[in-house]
């Protein structure tokens, strides 16, 4: 893939990128262990103040960094910006709470013959971050505002489509205070990564993106016996049954299957309804993702733009293919946009049976697959039914169903009666081929650290 900016909305190539020589990425792992050595030895005050200082950066540039990357990837404006603003209130969250996730834990020191015995996280050093397009900036920080924080440095290798944004974030931490090398760019291919990753200066590694980037990063981590964070694909069930509220369930199965023009791994994929509200649910979904405005990624008003790469919108156009091939119906969309721009528009699929691809794979554009169940147990098992595991949604005002599907979902989150959602405040990660380890939260910060066991005499 080129390191290239390449408009969406048009297709027109806006800037290219050669990569980073060999050289220069041997010097920036370098200055990834001198901004250690600096980092790790100041105070969380101080980290704070200039985490503070980054996100006051972010709410003043929102307008401009936000219209990159609409350009990049072709989110709308609108969502790009809220982007921004969420990754400011992410550092300030981590700013108000590193401190008091990483102290000391005591133990019981008379248990183990001890004067004092207690657990100390502390930062492991230099962490490569293998970053997806999908949202440029937040996937990012939501790895560099927890690491910095901790004290560890952290070398971003973004994804080929969005140089510029990646660039922007390489310059901001340096901007707000950090020391040099505490948070670097490297604007190189994937191919790069297993070098980099094998550099003995660079001691963990984190990745958000597909299954196969996943399996290719843990392999060489498992080689070279380094931790590793794999936030992968998803496939989230949106559970709707008898005692929900139906046109809410609709609204909101709308918003989270179009968010991000349908390219979030937290989207509810899968819709799996009680046959009780099957013909409500479904009439008024598709009456909902039919009104959706579909344009220019850049003009308020717009809801869904462009799919971010040419393969992305060709992948989901097969997907649905395949499905009508063996029998699906399509209740709106399922034509892809003419002229320049890699356009696919909001579509509901119902009809889907096991042997169709949408039924197991993630669908990554706004193709929403309808599935119709006749009971609690027949929602799980379809819901668990594919490879993912990373959010899950349920809607019901019934307790103890809800109670039910909270611990019987194969998932790393369960939203009820709502939207899965990233928060700083919860854990987030997924199960099975969804990945392991955990962002956000205090889980989040604790992953890139050594708890290092204390004993005193
Ligand atoms: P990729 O996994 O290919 O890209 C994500 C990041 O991983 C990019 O920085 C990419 O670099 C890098 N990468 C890709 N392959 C390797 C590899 N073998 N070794 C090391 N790094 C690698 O995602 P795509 O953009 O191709 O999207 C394809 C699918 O991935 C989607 O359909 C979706 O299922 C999933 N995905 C999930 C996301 C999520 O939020 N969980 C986000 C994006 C994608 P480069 O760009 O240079 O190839």
């Amino acid at each position: 893939m080129p390191i290239a900016t390449i408009n969406p909305a048009t297709g027109e190539v806006l800037k290219k990128f050669d990569p980073l020589p060999p050289e220069q990425i041997d010097a920036a792992i370098g200055r990834s262990v001198s901004g250690f050595r600096a980092l790790r030895e100041t105070s969380f005050d101080q980290r704070a103040a200039w985490m503070r200082a980054a996100a006051d950066l972010l709410e003043a540039e929102q307008d401009d960094v936000g219209r990159l990357m609409t350009l990049e990837m072709g989110k709308t404006l609108t969502a790009a910006k809220a982007e921004v603003v969420k990754c400011a209130k992410a550092c300030r969250f981590y700013a108000d709470n590193a401190e008091g996730f990483l102290a000391d834990e005591p133990a019981d020191a008379d248990a183990v013959g001890a004067l004092r015995a207690y657990a100390r996280y502390q930062p492991l050093g230099p962490v490569l971050a293998v970053m997806p397009w999908n949202f440029p900036l937040w996937q990012a920080m939501r790895f560099a505002a927890p690491a910095l924080m901790a004290g560890n440095t952290g070398l971003l290798k973004h994804a080929s489509n969005v140089p510029q944004t990646a660039l922007y974030l390489g310059e901001l931490f340096a901007r707000a205070g950090f020391p040099e090398g505490a948070f670097q760019t490297l604007l190189v291919g994937s191919d790069a990564v297993e070098h980099i990753l094998s550099d003995p200066r660079v001691r963990a590694a984190t990745l958000t993106g597909s299954e196969n980037a996943g399996r290719s990063i843990a392999a060489v981590a498992g080689r070279e016996l380094k931790k590793t964070v794999l936030e992968l694909g998803g496939s989230d069930p949106f559970v709707v049954l008898p005692s929900a509220d139906v046109e809410r369930a609709a609204q909101v199965a709308t918003t989270s299957r179009s968010q991000n023009n349908g390219q979030s791994c937290i989207a509810a994929k899968r819709f799996i309804v009680h046959t009780d509200v099957y013909d409500r649910f479904v009439d008024a979904f598709v009456a909902a993702m039919s009104a959706l405005t579909v344009g220019d990624p850049l003009l308020d008003g717009t809801d869904v733009g462009p799919l971010a790469t040419e393969q992305g919108r060709d992948d989901v156009e097969a997907q649905v293919a395949d499905a009508v091939a063996h029998g699906a119906s399509v209740r709106c969309g399922g034509q892809r946009g003419d002229g320049a721009g890699w356009w696919y528009p909001p579509t509901v699929v119902t009809d889907l049976t096991p042997d169709m691809r949408m039924y197991a794979e993630e669908v990554f554009g706004p193709v929403a697959g309808v599935y119709r169940v006749e009971s609690v147990e027949e929602a799980i098992k379809i819901a668990n039914g594919t490879p993912y595991g990373l959010g899950s949604n349920v809607w019901t005002s019934d307790a103890p169903e809800s109670e039910r599907f909270i611990n019987e979902l194969d998932a790393g989150a369960v939203f009820v009666n709502g939207m899965v959602t990233s928060y700083p405040q919860l854990p987030f990660g997924g199960v099975k081929n969804s990945g392991y380890g955990r962002e956000l939260s205090a889980a989040g910060i604790r992953e890139f650290c050594n708890l290092k066991a204390v004993w005193v005499g």
